[in-house]
């Protein structure tokens, strides 16, 4: 059922000159919409909590974009702080692989790419930092009442900030339909491991009668010595030590440690069930969410795959509900034309003579076989709807919202 409406603010993408600025106007003026500057006190800490993308991505956001928030904050006599959170798996020294999504296990891996698409301390005159910490293992597991999980592993730096401007860039994924600002919270601000669990789920055994010799590999990966080889000659997890990175499991050859799998539909009501333990762990009222919808891909920044944006670009949105903000945003890439260019434009098995059809979903591609996602009657997918529900379900915000659109005017336009 739905609940009460949450105001979004829409600043469009069209400019007609600087005084227009998708960067430094409309971001931080569409902060100062949903109430950012009464509550931002001097002297306290704010962390922009965006994504600096995969090393051969090109449609993650502009530096720029990040920087005129930090100004902002700093006008406010905040202090800014930029981050991300170490992605799944172990570094490529490790892997010895380079892989669509490697990179950004580790900080020390994920600020050479971050550094690389332009985002620095010089650049954003403010600090970068990994919320959950250098390896992923700085977490704090927080308990609620979700419909998969109970316990979520928030990213344990969120903790040192009074406050957090969720920057997000709004675009497809694969798995989820759209990444947007509940994806941004379920995946981008819990630990390594809270990734790996909304991705395959909660199961972590060991199976330590497994005729296994060589340990030195998952021992010397453990980053908090959790793991041991007993008297016995066998493996041991010590449980209090276990700070649930996976990078044992990441790097284990023998199928000792079974982290199970999960369905695509149960890895977006698990993202959501991290979303809302996120929003209960920090407090809803201390987070501020801006969609960028433009650059919309259907590939999401963490994969090297950058096609031409499916949609022209839209705007800026600014909302105190991550639901609301994410159901407009999709709304709105609903009511656009569908680029051509954009590989989306040649799918042959869609109707060109249908093109609604095509505006009826959020594009998702399967991850393994990179078919579109199709309904049977092989026109529409409806799967980035099971985001929306979810998060609505869970309480995480409203789907229903007023749009309120604010013009942004220059002085002088001739
Ligand atoms: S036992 Fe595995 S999951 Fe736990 S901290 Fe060590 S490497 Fe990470």
């Amino acid at each position: 059922m739905r609940d009460l409406k949450s105001d979004v603010y829409f600043f469009t993408a069209r400019t007609y000159n600087h005084q227009e600025s998708l960067s430094k106007v409309k971001g931080p003026l569409a902060l100062e919409k949903i109430g950012f500057s009464s509550k931002v006190k001097s002297g306290e800490k704010v962390v922009i909590k965006t994504h600096f993308g995969a090393l051969e991505n090109v449609r993650y956001l502009r530096p720029s974009y990040i920087r005129f928030l930090c100004d902002h904050i700093k006008d406010l006599g905040g202090t800014p702080y930029v981050a991300e959170s170490c992605g799944w798996g172990v570094p490529e020294e490790v892997s010895g692989a380079h892989t669509e999504y490697s990179g950004r296990a580790t900080e020390e891996e994920y600020l050479e790419i971050a550094k690389i698409h332009g985002f620095t301390t010089d650049t954003m005159g403010a600090e970068i930092l990994m919320l959950d910490g250098s390896v992923g293992t700085n977490i704090i597991k927080h308990s609620i009442a979700g419909k998969r999980f109970s316990e979520v592993l928030v990213a344990g730096r969120l903790k040192e900030f009074d406050h957090m401007v969720l920057a997000t860039h709004f675009k497809g994924h694969a798995g989820a339909g759209f990444g947007g600002a509940i994806k941004n919270l379920g995946i981008g601000c819990v630990s390594k491991g809270g990734k790996a669990q909304a991705h395959v789920g909660k199961k972590f055994e060991f199976d330590f009668n497994a005729p296994i010799s060589d340990y030195e590999v998952c021992l010397k990966i453990c980053p908090t010595k959790a793991l041991s080889v007993g008297l016995d000659g066998k493996l041991k997890r010590d449980e209090e030590k276990c700070r649930y990175c996976y990078m044992c499991k990441s790097v284990c050859k023998n199928n000792v440690i079974d982290t199970g799998s999960s369905t695509q539909q149960e890895f977006i009501v698990q993202m959501v069930d991290n979303a809302a333990g996120v929003v209960d762990y920090y407090g809803s009222d201390k987070i501020y969410y801006l969609n960028y919808v433009v650059d919309v891909t259907w590939q999401c920044d963490c994969t090297g795959g950058s096609d031409v944006p499916f949609v022209s670009d839209i705007g800026i949105l600014s909302s105190k509900d991550p639901v609301a903000i994410d159901q407009c945003a999709v709304d709105l890439i609903h009511l656009s034309l569908m680029n051509p260019h954009s590989i989306l434009g040649n799918i042959e098995n869609l109707s060109k003579d249908k093109t609604t059809d095509w505006l009826s979903y959020i594009p998702r591609f399967d991850a393994i076989t990179h078919e579109l996602d199709l309904n049977p009657n092989g026109k529409e997918s409806k799967h980035w709807e099971t985001q929306l529900k979810a998060a609505e379900e869970i309480g995480l915000g409203s789907r229903d919202y007023n749009l309120i659109e604010v013009i942004v005017e220059s002085k002088k336009k001739d």
